[in-house]
């Protein structure tokens, strides 16, 4: 008898701990990242003679995932976020809740805070954003900043670190402070380097935001960053602050590897990608010192710009070391561009020649007739005062910057790069993952695979 009763025990024992969660659990989302973006990266470090490989491609377990949501099969954030937090389909643009937004959806993080673990939500674009929302937030709108906001403090994550908030006092301005509120609920707000670099308390509630941000509250792209931190030292400080004897649950979003693919600008993807990849690598540093507790799972929600390695100009050729010379983002340098042309409203392609060699390493000779052709009409159109909304123009721009979309379509194919769209694509997304239960991610699976894997860990 008491030989069955011990067995007994022991099959319990076993049991138990076969499928309790591991201590440490990562979730990296790169926003817009799918195998061409990662692929690209991996071509640049060859051609600057750094390593050939990212991290993230070289954990031990590989898979391909499927974005589509429940209305499209093309996804957006909202929806994709939503499958990698709960394991549940639903409409593009809808934050954690069922197509007829009668039902809210727990995520994973709120089910591991539930289980006793810190959690932390950080993303390079700004916290109330459509992919860190989807771990707090249940919204039928990702445009739902404000309440976003709201629920991202009643959540009572232990850290939320990035970019800031889009509409910290709701759409009019007229209500009470999303900051104060989260003062007033107990949390350390920070918005500078100094006290980004001092912040070492393990026992209180924070909130980083980056003391350089853009225009839409989120960090600078990695091509523009100067000294403020990066997406790595942030996920190196989240560690630090997290780490407790009953373990953490943090995701880490690269939120702008999306926005630079929307914007057709692959010297930008490609440096977003490789900061991405330098925060995986922290995780990857903290599993190697604690490896039977940790699971590191990465991902993407959704490709965007349909990327890809290759283009008819280039034949079989691919020169990414071309991008080498990029040293500035679209964005700035749409504000450069803005900058010459309000002090010479008739410069010509000529007057722009210096800052496409200073900027893009494209000097003149480096231009065939079809891109001056190009580049003048960029130019011209750039000076009218509204652009007409056509097919055409869409087609040509996008919407963005003609001259700045025009400069890095051309750079990008001279590299062998080309893009099929200004928004995303439908095509799988590349999952990773090293660790404890890291065998779970192999294979060909649904993105909400992914969310119920990791909250069958939190449930069994
Ligand atoms: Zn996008």
């Amino acid at each position: 008898m008491k030989k069955i009763l011990l067995s007994l025990l022991l099959v319990t024992f076993i049991l138990t701990s076969a499928f309790s969660a591991p201590k440490y659990v990562f979730l990296f989302i790169g926003d817009g990242m799918a195998l061409p973006q990662i692929k690209a990266a991996e071509l640049y470090l060859e051609s600057v003679g750094s390593d050939k490989r990212l991290i993230m491609t070289s954990l031990e377990a590989q898979g391909m995932t499927t974005t589509q949501s429940a209305d499209s099969f093309i996804t957006d954030s909202a929806a994709a976020g939503t499958a990698l937090a709960t394991g549940h389909k639903t409409n593009s643009g809808v934050i954690c809740m069922n197509t007829t937004l009668t039902e809210t959806y727990k995520t994973v993080a709120e089910i591991a805070k539930e289980n006793g673990k810190k959690v932390g939500i950080i993303s390079s674009v700004s916290i109330d954003h459509a992919t860190p929302a989807a771990f707090y937030a249940h919204q039928p709108s990702r445009k739902n900043y404000y309440e976003i906001g709201m629920e991202m403090i009643s959540t009572g994550f232990d850290l939320y670190g990035g970019g800031a908030l889009l509409s910290p006092k709701g759409k009019k301005g007229d209500q009470p402070d999303i900051v104060d509120e989260a003062i007033k609920a107990g949390y350390k707000v920070i918005d500078n380097q100094v006290d980004f670099e001092k912040l070492s308390s393990k026992n209180e509630k924070v909130i980083i935001f980056n003391e350089a941000l853009d225009g839409a509250q989120a960090m600078q792209y990695e091509i523009d960053r100067q000294t403020e931190f990066s997406l790595a030292d942030l996920t190196e400080k989240a560690i630090n602050l997290l780490d407790n004897e009953n373990g953490f649950f943090m995701m880490v979003e690269g939120g702008k590897i999306d926005w630079a693919a929307h914007a057709n600008d692959a010297g930008t993807v490609i440096h977003d990608t490789l900061a991405f990849d330098d925060a995986v690598a922290k995780a990857v540093e903290f599993y190697n010192s604690h490896p039977k507790d940790t699971l590191i799972v990465v991902t993407g929600d959704h490709e965007t710009g349909g990327l890809t390695i290759g283009f008819a100009g280039t034949q079989y050729s691919t020169y990414v070391d071309k991008i080498e010379k990029q040293t500035l983002s679209f964005q700035n340098f749409d504000a450069v561009y803005s900058h010459l042309l309000a002090s010479n409203p008739n410069l010509t392609l000529n007057d722009l020649l210096p800052d496409l060699e200073k900027y893009f390493g494209l000097s003149k000779k480096d231009l065939n007739d079809m891109d001056i052709k190009k580049l003048e009409t960029a130019i011209s159109d750039s000076k009218k005062a509204k652009l007409p909304s056509t097919e055409y123009t869409y087609l040509l721009y996008g919407g963005y910057n003609p001259v700045s979309v025009t400069v890095t379509h051309i750079l990008n194919q001279k590299s062998g790069i080309s893009w099929t769209t200004y928004s995303h694509t439908g095509v799988p997304v590349a999952t990773f993952a090293q660790g404890v239960y890291s065998s779970l991610f192999n294979g060909y699976y649904d993105n909400t695979d992914i969310g119920k894997n990791l909250i069958n860990l939190y449930n069994n």
